[in-house]
């Protein structure tokens, strides 16, 4: 038994954990990495093994961190099936299209210049027809039910509360006469986020594999997202602003909207438009709306009273053609603009940015992590000027962050989770975060008393 670590080490993106057992190999979610262009182009294109040689993928999330390389993974050879929630199936579906429609575009933008320069094209990553050939071999399972996925090592999937469908992966593993359980953690939320249920509690754990996206930060109570964002909204609906929240696709705009949507039914905070500018967004709200499978007490029951509108149908204005997305930088505030990508890196966030940044009467509302050298990080950390498509801009519009939304567990609630695994794990690999926050993380565990705990470095393999 050995497991090697390609990805989201010592840095947060391309999570692919490669399991062997038994002479077969198990991929622990198959991610795209994010990050500088040329880096990422090559590491999302070439495979570090070969593609054909994987047996099963077991899938955590759908985040494209953790999902986006699935089309590479199946147009490079592999066959077998891929592992994961019933609403994380139905969440990939969108999801991939989408990310092979920017693939597709990028492409076509960069061979413009390549075309220009005499340079032979560039093909993209993947396409639509490789997601189509990806979306029939997922293998949709219900919570807390074992399944098979290779000889010797049986599945199953546990709340991991992060985002709609997430998953903690428990695997249960034999090989010549010896046994272990090896706990994924991929993604952990953490209690009282908006809609979905909390982190459960596993046991029993030989091995543990944790991420560590805030090992060393605390922040806000989740329950305290309702009060921050109430202040926020109230002072730029009295200056007659723009707030614009740039928020990944899945989960984060589902949780604003939600909590949007509960300030206004209480009469908290006047009513004014909300946008919501991502066709991605309006996917994917309609499959959360069919997964209530998912949803914590609180959000079922005002399913159940049936005269609140949870996901803000009613009175939030989905955006889905890019004639309407244009049209609303023409519109006067007060306004709440949500829109992908989280971290600025690309999608319609970026039109909506250039068209309010110099203006210091909006409010850029930053909600999510902002992953090193993006846009979404330099409006976090408030640099005077900023870079948007080309263009250079001065950042005058107030910028506030809310940490509340969190979807990651931070310091205090993973050692909090660790501390819940009884007998404690002998062997703990921490993955998923900036070096310091990994390193920082691991030291924390050693001083609650575990041992064994390795910060993995990629490529490294380990025998379980
Ligand atoms: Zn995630």
């Amino acid at each position: 038994m050995r497991i090697t670590f390609w990805g989201a080490v010592r840095s947060v993106t391309g999570s692919r954990h490669l399991l062997e057992i038994q002479g077969r190999r198990v991929l622990l979610d198959c991610g795209l990495f994010q990050g500088r262009r040329e880096e990422s182009e090559a590491r999302n294109r070439y495979l570090p093994f070969p593609a054909a040689g994987v047996e099963a993928v077991l899938l955590s999330h759908a985040h494209i961190d953790h999902s986006g390389n699935l089309p590479n993974l199946v147009k490079s050879g592999f066959r077998g099936p891929i592992h994961a929630t019933r609403a994380t199936a139905d969440l990939l579906d969108p999801m991939l299209r989408d990310s092979a429609h920017i693939h597709e575009r990028d492409v076509e933008f960069v061979n413009k210049s390549h075309a220009r320069r005499k340079k032979p094209p560039k093909q993209p990553i993947y396409t639509q027809a490789d997601v189509a050939h990806t979306l029939p071999l997922l293998a949709p399972h219900a919570y807390a039910q074992p399944f098979e996925v290779a000889p010797g090592a049986t599945a199953l999937f546990r709340d991991a509360g992060h985002i709609l469908g997430s998953a903690i992966t428990l695997l249960d593993l034999a090989e010549g006469g010896r046994r272990l359980r090896l706990g994924y953690t991929g993604d952990l939320g953490r209690a009282h986020l908006p809609i979905i249920r909390d982190p459960e509690v596993v046991a029993g754990l030989d091995v543990l594999v944790i991420e560590s996206t805030y090992g060393n930060r605390m922040h806000e109570a989740a329950d305290l997202i309702g009060e921050r964002l109430e202040g926020v909204l109230a002072r730029v609906a009295e200056r007659r602003g723009k707030v614009i929240i740039p928020a990944f696709a899945v989960g984060r705009t589902q949780e604003i909207v939600y909590a949007i949507a509960r300030l206004f039914e209480s009469g908290r905070l006047a009513p004014m438009p909300v946008y919501i500018d991502s066709p991605l967004a309006v996917d994917v709200s309609a499959v959360f709306r069919a997964h209530p499978e998912c949803f914590d007490a609180q959000t079922l029951e005002l399913l159940r009273e049936g005269t609140n509108d949870p996901f803000g149908f009613g009175r939030m204005h989905y955006v889905r053609t890019l004639e309407e997305s244009k049209a609303l930088n023409e519109r006067q505030g007060p306004m709440v603009v949500i829109s992908a990508s989280g971290m600025c890196e690309a999608g319609r966030v970026l039109h909506h940015l250039r068209h309010s940044v110099e203006e210091p009467r909006n409010l850029i509302l930053i909600v999510g992590f902002q992953a090193e050298n993006t846009l979404g990080r330099k409006l976090a950390e408030r640099w005077e000027e900023i870079r948007i498509l080309g263009e250079t801009f001065r950042l005058r519009a107030e910028v506030e962050v809310i940490e509340a939304f969190s979807a990651h567990a931070d310091l205090g609630e993973l050692l909090s989770w660790t501390r819940t695994l009884v007998p404690p794990p002998r062997r703990v690999f921490v993955v998923h975060g900036e070096e310091e926050q990994s390193l920082h993380f691991a030291a924390k565990l050693e001083e609650t008393g575990l041992r064994n705990v390795i910060v993995p470095e990629m490529g490294k393999d380990y025998v379980l």
